[in-house]
């Protein structure tokens, strides 16, 4: 299985990718993640990626290119991986055929998550995350048993950085401008199908199961 998810921040891209991966035994692939890790540890290409981050643009092409380029090479994901938060924009994708191309594969499916923006901004704003573990909660809908402290390792909880308000509008404006375009890229190559951001977490493996079809 190699998957793509495509969808605007907060619409449950993450949620789904794990759910993926437990279902079809592939990795997540989440380059937020993976470029978060390298700015908390300061390395050159993670001060770079921060500077964008925290004002909610995107990273340049070329440095997120190179880094799922990278990631895909290592063994785990040669039989497949469900990417969640990659590509972002027409470049990106074109990137990824020709990765894919050079190793004989293809795409077997983009799975675009749809959610209403009023929801995408309140669920955004009672995001909260562990630094140690990288646990994820949500005030409303999914909150730790303890206030502010994580679940599973007793952390403090924060809030991203990108998860205020100005950001999260920015982060909205640049998913509409460059991202977007990409369900209609892949439409028309004719790979995409469409989940609802706003299913209660038990239905998720089935729906997402009868929509891969596999
Ligand atoms: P996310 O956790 O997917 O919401 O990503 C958080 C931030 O990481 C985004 O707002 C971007 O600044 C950056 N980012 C993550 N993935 C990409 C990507 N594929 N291309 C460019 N920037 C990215």
């Amino acid at each position: 299985m190699r998957i793509v998810l495509l969808g605007p921040p907060g619409s449950g891209k993450g949620t789904i990718a794990k759910i993926v991966e437990e279902l079809y035994r592939v990795p997540a692939i989440t380059t937020g993640d993976m470029l978060r890790d390298a700015a908390a540890r300061g390395t050159p290409l993670g001060r770079t990626a921060k500077s964008y981050m925290d004002r909610g643009e995107l990273v340049p092409d070329d440095l997120v290119i190179s880094l799922i380029k990278e990631r895909l090479s290592m063994p785990d994901s040669t039989n497949g991986f469900v990417l969640d938060g990659y590509p972002r924009s027409i470049r990106q994708a074109e990137a990824l055929e020709e990765i894919l191309r050079s190793t004989g594969n293809r795409l077997d499916c983009v799975l675009a998550v749809e959610l209403d923006d009023d929801v995408i901004v309140s669920r955004l704003s009672a995001r909260r995350s562990c630094p140690k573990c990288g646990a994820v909660y949500n005030l409303i809908n999914k909150p730790p048993k303890r206030q502010d402290i994580c679940d599973v390792c007793g952390s403090v909880l924060v809030q991203r950085e990108d998860d205020r308000a100005e950001v999260i509008r920015r982060r909205l404006e640049v998913y509409r401008e460059k991202t977007r375009l990409l369900v209609d890229w892949y439409t028309a190559r004719g790979a995409v199908k469409t989940i609802r951001g706003d299913l209660p977490l038990g239905e998720l493996p089935a729906v997402i199961r009868r929509t891969l079809g596999a």
